[in-house]
C-alpha cells in the first residue's frame, strides 16, 4: 500500500469569500480527491478573497504545516482581481510548467477559451501546489488531467525512493498508485481454484442479444463542429437556411447574353468574375458580359454562352479587352445558368436524421452554413492489457517477458471504425493491480476493454475483482466460439455511472476477433447506426478445412468475387496466438463446430470486415 497523500484544497474568489456566491469548487474538489485517492486525507480546506498577499500566505502556511499537494481553485484567469498564479510563483521554489501546460493543452480541446488561463504548478519546500480554474467543472476536468502524476511528484518530491518506483510503474503500467485499498480478491490457492468455468456458455447470437440489451441505444446528442463529425451518427434532420446559389450564377466561363436577339455580334459591356458584386445595370439586347463561372449574373441576362461558341470581332484601343463579340450558336433561355436554389432550395431539408456523416453530409453542412451539427454522444472507451509478462511494445523484452500487442491492435481496430479508445496501460496479474487499474479506467471511461486474465488460471483475475471489487454484474463469462470462448461481458456503476466491461481473452487473435464480434457492433448500436452488423455473404473456402472442434471456427480469410461467386482463402495457421493471421484478412468466414466431410461446392456463412479482395 501507498503511503497517505495529504490535501489542501483553497477556494480563491472574492464572491465565494464573502458570501454572495456559493463555493461549490472547493467541495467538488474535496470528492474529486476523495474518490481518486482513497487513501488521502483532506488537511486544510479554505475560501479565501482575490488577495495575492493572503493567497501568499495560506500557501506557506499550509506548506509548513505539511501539506503534499495544495490544490488552489479560482483566479487564474485575466480579470483585473486574478492573482493566484502571481501569488503561487511569488512563493514556489521551483516551477513545473509541464503540469500547466497539459492542463492547458487538454483544457483547449474541450474549450479554446482554456488559452486565458494562466495557472501556475511548482513546488514549495515539500508541497506540490497545482493552479486550478475557479469553475467547478473546469476545476475537476483539469485535476484529472494530471492527477496520475500525483503520486509520482509527491514521491520525487520527498525524495521517497520507494514511492518513486512504485509510482512510477503505476503512471507508465496501471501498477497500484497512490488510490484503491487492496482488492478484496485473494490468490496463491491453485489447488482451490474451479476446475470448470461456472459460466454458461452463450452462443454468440445470444452474446449479442445480450450485450445490445444491456447497452441499449442512445438517447444523448451534442452539438459538435462539422470539422469533427465524419461518421457521426446525426441527431435531427438539416434544413437550409438560405439558398444555394444564393444569386443567379453562371455555369461557364462565357458570355451573359439575352437569349431572344439570337446568335451574331455584342458589345462586350463589362466583365464580372466569381466573387464580384451583383451587376444591377439590366443587359442590352445588343450587349453581352463576360462571365466567370460562378459570376452573379447581371439583371436582364437570361441565358450565357460559353466562350468556345464565339468568335472575337474587335479589341479596344489598348488592345488588351475584347470590345465586340460574335456568338455564334443560337442561345436557348436558362443555358448555362444556375438559377437561386436550384441546387438547394431555401429552408428545405438537406440531411436525415439518423444519416452516418460522410464527407458528402459535410460538405452540404459548409455549403449551407451550419458550423456545427447535432450528433448522437458516444461513450469513452478505455483499452486495458493484463498480464505478468507484458511490456510495452517500445520496450525490449526480457526474459520470459513479450510486447503487449492487443492494445494497440484493438485501439487502432477501434479507429478504423472511426472510434477513439484511451489506452489505459498494463495491469499485471495481481489483484491490486488489477484493481487500481480498473479503477483508474472507469473514472474515465463508459467502455472498457479488457484483455487477458478471463481463462482458467488463477492468475486470470478480470472477473473476479470485478465482482468482488465493482459489485460487477457478469452478463456472460463463456462464449461458444473459436477463438473467444472466455469472452466476457460484464456491467457495473462507478461513482454513479454505469460502466460496460468487456473482458477479452488474451490471445492476440481472440482479442481482436471478438473486438470485431462484440465490440464494433456494440459501440455502433449504442450511437443508434441503423447498420451496426458487418455484412454477411456466403462464399466457398480454399484450402479446405475441417472443424475438430465443437465450437464454431471464425476463420481469418481474404474474399474475392469474381464469376458471380465469393471465394474465401485463409490467411494461413489459424492458431489463435498467430497475430499474423489477421494481417490482409477481409473476413471471417465461420466452419460451423464438428465439421468435417464436406465438398467444394459447399459455401459458408462469411463476415466482411474489410474491402472485397481484387
Ligand atoms: P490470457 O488470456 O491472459 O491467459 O493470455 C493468453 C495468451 O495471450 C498468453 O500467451 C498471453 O501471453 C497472451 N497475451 C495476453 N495479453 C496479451 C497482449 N496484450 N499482447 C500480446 N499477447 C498477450
Ligand atoms: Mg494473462
Amino acid at each position: 500500500m501507498d503511503k497517505r497523500i495529504t490535501f489542501g484544497i483553497l477556494t480563491v474568489s472574492d464572491s465565494c469569500s464573502n458570501g454572495t456566491s456559493q463555493d461549490l469548487s472547493g467541495p467538488g474538489l474535496c470528492q474529486e480527491v476523495e474518490q481518486c485517492f482513497i487513501n488521502s486525507k483532506i488537511l486544510f480546506q479554505d475560501v479565501i478573497p482575490d488577495d495575492q498577499k493572503q493567497i501568499e500566505e495560506t500557501l506557506l502556511s499550509w506548506s509548513l504545516k505539511g501539506c503534499n499537494v495544495v490544490l488552489t481553485t479560482g483566479g487564474t484567469g485575466c480579470s483585473p482581481r486574478d492573482v493566484t498564479p502571481e501569488a503561487t510563483r511569488a512563493v514556489i521554489d521551483k516551477e513545473l510548467p509541464g503540469m500547466s501546460q497539459v492542463m492547458m493543452n487538454k483544457s483547449y480541446s474541450v474549450t479554446e477559451m482554456a488559452m486565458l488561463s494562466r495557472a501556475v504548478c511548482g513546488i514549495k519546500m515539500k508541497t506540490l501546489i497545482i493552479n486550478l480554474p475557479g469553475s467547478s467543472k473546469g476545476s475537476k476536468e483539469c485535476f484529472q488531467f494530471v492527477l496520475n502524476a500525483i503520486p509520482h511528484a509527491v514521491a520525487l518530491i520527498n525524495d521517497d525512493i520507494e514511492s518513486v518506483v512504485t509510482t512510477h510503474r503505476y503512471i507508465t503500467a496501471g501498477d497500484v498508485g497512490g488510490f484503491g485499498e487492496p482488492s478484496k480478491v485473494k490468490v496463491g490457492r491453485a489447488a482451490c481454484r474451479d476446475r470448470e468455468s461456472p459460466y454458461v456458455m452463450k452462443k454468440v447470437v445470444e452474446a449479442l442479444e445480450i450485450i445490445f440489451h444491456e447497452c441499449g441505444r442512445t438517447t444523448d446528442s451534442e452539438v459538435i463542429r462539422i470539422e469533427n463529425s465524419l461518421n457521426r451518427v446525426l441527431a435531427e434532420d438539416v434544413h437550409a437556411k438560405d439558398p444555394v446559389p444564393p444569386f443567379r450564377a453562371s455555369m461557364k466561363d462565357g458570355y451573359a447574353v439575352r437569349a431572344k436577339a439570337g446568335s451574331g455580334p455584342r458589345k462586350v459591356r463589362a466583365c464580372i468574375v466569381a466573387g464580384d458584386k451583383p451587376e444591377n445595370k439590366s443587359l442590352n439586347y445588343d450587349e453581352a458580359i463576360r462571365v466567370s463561372t460562378g459570376a452573379p449574373l447581371p439583371d436582364g441576362t437570361d441565358a450565357v454562352v460559353q466562350v468556345e461558341d464565339t468568335q472575337i470581332i474587335e479589341v479596344t484601343a489598348d488592345g488588351n479587352e475584347e470590345a465586340k463579340i460574335n456568338i455564334l450558336v443560337t442561345p436557348s433561355v436558362g443555358q448555362d445558368i444556375r438559377e437561386v436554389g436550384s441546387d438547394i432550395a431555401a429552408n428545405s431539408k438537406v440531411l436525415n436524421k439518423m444519416d452516418v456523416i460522410s464527407a458528402g453530409h459535410i460538405g452540404v453542412l459548409a455549403t449551407v452554413g451550419h458550423s456545427k451539427v447535432k450528433v448522437f454522444r458516444r461513450s469513452s472507451i478505455g483499452v486495458l492489457s493484463t498480464g505478468n509478462e507484458l511490456i510495452s511494445h517500445k520496450d525490449t523484452v526480457a526474459p520470459g517477458q513479450i510486447r503487449d500487442s492487443n492494445k494497440l491492435a484493438i485501439i487502432n481496430l477501434l479507429q478504423q471504425h472511426s472510434y477513439e479508445a484511451f489506452d489505459c496501460g498494463i495491469a499485471r496479474d495481481d489483484p491490486n493491480s488489477v484493481k487500481a487499474a480498473l479503477y483508474k479506467a472507469f473514472s474515465r471511461n463508459d467502455i472498457l476493454i479488457t484483455t487477458g486474465g478471463v481463462s482458467m488460471g488463477e492468475f486470470d483475475l478480470i472477473k473476479k475483482v470485478l465482482v468482488a471489487d465493482f459489485s460487477a454484474l457478469i452478463h456472460f463469462g463463456r462464449v461458444d466460439m473459436k477463438p473467444g470462448k472466455p469472452t466476457t461481458f460484464a456491467t457495473l456503476h462507478f461513482r454513479g455511472q454505469r460502466k460496460i466491461v468487456f473482458g477479452l481473452p488474451g490471445n492476440p487473435v481472440s482479442a481482436c476477433v471478438t473486438t470485431l464480434l462484440f465490440v464494433i457492433p456494440c459501440l455502433k448500436y449504442m450511437e443508434r447506426r441503423e447498420n451496426y452488423m458487418f455484412p454477411v455473404v456466403h462464399s466457398s473456402v480454399v484450402p479446405l478445412v475441417t472443424n475438430n472442434d465443437e465450437r464454431p471456427s471464425y476463420l481469418r480469410a481474404q474474399v474475392r468475387f469474381s464469376d458471380g461467386a465469393f471465394t474465401a482463402t485463409t490467411t494461413g495457421n489459424q492458431v489463435s496466438s498467430r497475430i499474423n493471421s489477421l494481417v490482409n484478412a477481409n473476413a471471417l468466414v465461420v466452419i460451423p463446430g464438428n465439421y468435417k466431410n464436406y465438398t467444394p461446392l459447399e459455401t459458408f456463412h462469411t463476415i466482411l470486415i474489410g474491402d472485397l479482395a481484387n
